[in-house]
């Protein structure tokens, strides 16, 4: 079997085993079987998992939002890891190359290709990363390595913890709804906020900002915001956009347990609402430009769509 079909093979189980899961589990709340240890398990499961996917995968590892302690982003990683939605390098190259390409017929998750595509298709279908192209100083950072290669034994972490507070029903919850939960909000982002929602900055892209996944996926949802300013740490850029995860970096500023937090400039901010701009501000894209070649198709694409 090919390194292409087994990572299919794995990524369809990882997509209808947490289906058939929260169907059991809905079933269970119907008969009134449900105790509030399990409930408890999944709010606190999803929580740390969530956080793991928006404030250690996203804004820490792929976008470099703020630095921290080597323990504290093998601790992020970590939480990312047991949310399943890939190893690290994988899940950070893909994204990077969303960047680089949104909304282009190289965007591994493009709405131009409908939805489900871009809600889970892309997924189920056997996506290639490309670390050596989309996240070359990745490969040479030993804590993304020893993670990545190390993912499946947090994803079972994932599971072993939600046993240990409550036994098989624990995992049920803890593990698979709250899998299919953290799943499909994640994928929310890249589907529902490149197609609904409003924008509040004219991005070269579609990248809307949706209240409901910027609630569900803990600020996520400020999609349009976040492509105006990928690097900063902060997606809710008004007060009342909530972005519980710029919360949490916030307080582990004031900490002292990260620093050097990306915030956006004031000047640049009044200045991007007003223009039509290229997103130019990626740290990795200027590097990846050395090479020449992802500005080549970032621009090569920003100018076919006019
Ligand atoms: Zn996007
Ligand atoms: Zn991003």
């Amino acid at each position: 079997m090919t390194d292409r079909r087994l990572k299919q093979m794995i990524s369809v189980i990882g997509v209808v085993a947490p289906l058939i899961g929260t169907i059991f589990a809905i079933w269970l709340l119907w008969q009134r079987l449900v105790n509030w240890n399990d409930i408890a398990i999944l709010a606190g499961m999803y929580f740390f998992t969530a956080i793991g996917i928006t404030i250690g995968y996203h804004r820490m590892l792929t976008h470099r939002g703020f630095e921290t302690h080597p323990a504290v982003r093998v601790f992020f990683l970590m939480l990312g890891s047991m949310a399943v939605e890939g190893p690290a390098l994988d899940w950070a190259s893909i994204h990077i190359k969303h960047h680089a390409n949104t909304d282009t017929e190289d965007d591994p998750h493009s709405p131009l290709d409908g939805f489900f595509h871009a809600h889970i298709g892309w997924f189920i279908s056997g996506f290639i990363a490309e670390p050596e192209i989309y996240g070359k100083w990745l490969l040479k950072d030993p804590i993304v390595m020893f993670m990545s290669k190390t993912f499946f034994v947090w994803g079972a972490l994932g599971f072993v913890i939600p046993y240990l507070l409550g036994g098989w029903t624990g995992v049920l919850w803890g593990g698979l709804v709250r899998m299919f939960l953290t799943h499909h909000v994640t994928w929310s982002v890249n589907s529902i906020c490149h197609i609904f929602g409003a924008r509040m900055f004219d991005t070269p892209d579609r990248s809307k900002n949706n209240w409901l996944v910027g609630l569900l996926a803990f600020g996520e949802g400020w999609h349009n915001n976040h492509h105006a300013f990928p690097r900063s740490a902060f997606h809710g850029l008004r007060w009342w956009q909530f972005d519980l995860s710029a919360y949490i970096i916030r307080g582990l500023e004031q900490l002292g347990l990260i620093w050097n937090v990306w915030r956006i400039p004031t000047e640049r901010l009044r200045a991007r609402s007003s223009i039509s701009g290229r997103s130019s501000d990626y740290r990795y894209e200027s590097e990846a430009a050395q090479k020449g070649t992802l500005r080549a198709t970032y621009r090569q694409h920003s100018d076919r769509r006019g």
